[in-house]
């Protein structure tokens, strides 16, 4: 029934948007909907194009992590879905539909868990603000997408996935959506029981790292731009705050993590 709805809500969107070059703006023509559906398409595309962690404690302790956050954001009644990706560089993603990847490096670097859950809650807020889909809708046109959610484009569903995986324009945000999935971030993580200063530490180290000439951390730079900036915003953000407590660490995490090294 599902399936039947949304072919004849497609050719509708379709017209109502017109075929025009993508440029949806902030009010996007996918539904919710629609974006989990497409989301469960390239989720499939992740899985084939790069090496996902199995190690089952791993993965149960990132979900469980990630579902704490996630059941504080507008999205709760929506499913997410978190993954660990074989893979040293420092980075993590997120794309339409709820779809979380943290690389195994990340959580490497990240020594307490405040720090994961930083950064899976700034890419929760990229989901939530709907940038995730934003880029895919920068990318192709709406009626790509519209063929894509058909089951019509294997092609174009792969093409995206690999832009993602290889952090080419696809992946990258602008200023304001880094700027807003950081404030949101922060206030989903203090919300859900983490210290937000872990955030603040965490890119402090990225960026030590970064300056030091450390590789492995390149990539989420590129990802992730201004950082500097970001910092000094999350900072007066946290002092704005006025609160400092909550989870800072937690000894399950140093066992997987220790696990993944
Ligand atoms: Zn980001």
């Amino acid at each position: 029934m599902y399936r039947k709805t949304l072919v004849f809500v497609i050719p509708l969107l379709l017209i109502a948007t017109g075929c025009g070059s993508g440029g949806i703006g902030g009010t996007s023509g996918i539904s919710l909907d629609q974006e989990w559906q497409l989301g469960q398409q390239l989720a499939a595309q992740v899985e084939q194009q790069s090496q996902l962690v199995r190690d089952p404690q791993a993965v149960a302790y990132i979900r469980m992590v990630g579902e704490r956050i996630h059941a504080v954001t507008p999205l709760a009644d929506r499913p997410f879905d978190f993954e660990i990706i074989n893979d040293p560089t420092v980075n993590a993603f997120s794309i339409p539909g709820g779809h979380v990847y943290i690389n195994s490096g990340l959580i490497a670097q990240a020594d307490k868990v405040d720090e994961l859950a930083a950064v899976m809650a700034h890419e929760i807020s990229h989901v939530v603000a709907r940038h995730a889909l934003k880029q895919v809708e920068q990318q192709q046109e709406i009626a790509a997408i519209g063929s894509i959610l058909l089951g019509q484009s294997p092609g174009a569903l792969s093409q995206i996935v690999a832009q993602i995986l290889a952090g080419g324009a696809m992946a990258r945000f602008s200023r304001a959506d880094e700027k807003q999935a950081d404030d949101m971030g922060l206030d989903f993580m203090t919300r859900a029981g983490y210290d937000p200063h872990g955030m603040l530490e965490f890119f402090q180290k990225l960026l030590a790292m970064d300056q030091g000439g450390n590789s492995s951390v390149s990539r989420f730079f590129r990802d992730h731009p201004g950082t500097q900036d970001r910092i000094n915003d999350i900072s007066s953000r946290i002092n704005a705050m006025g609160r400092t407590s909550g989870i800072v660490d937690d000894p399950d995490y140093q066992v997987i993590r220790r696990r993944l090294m």
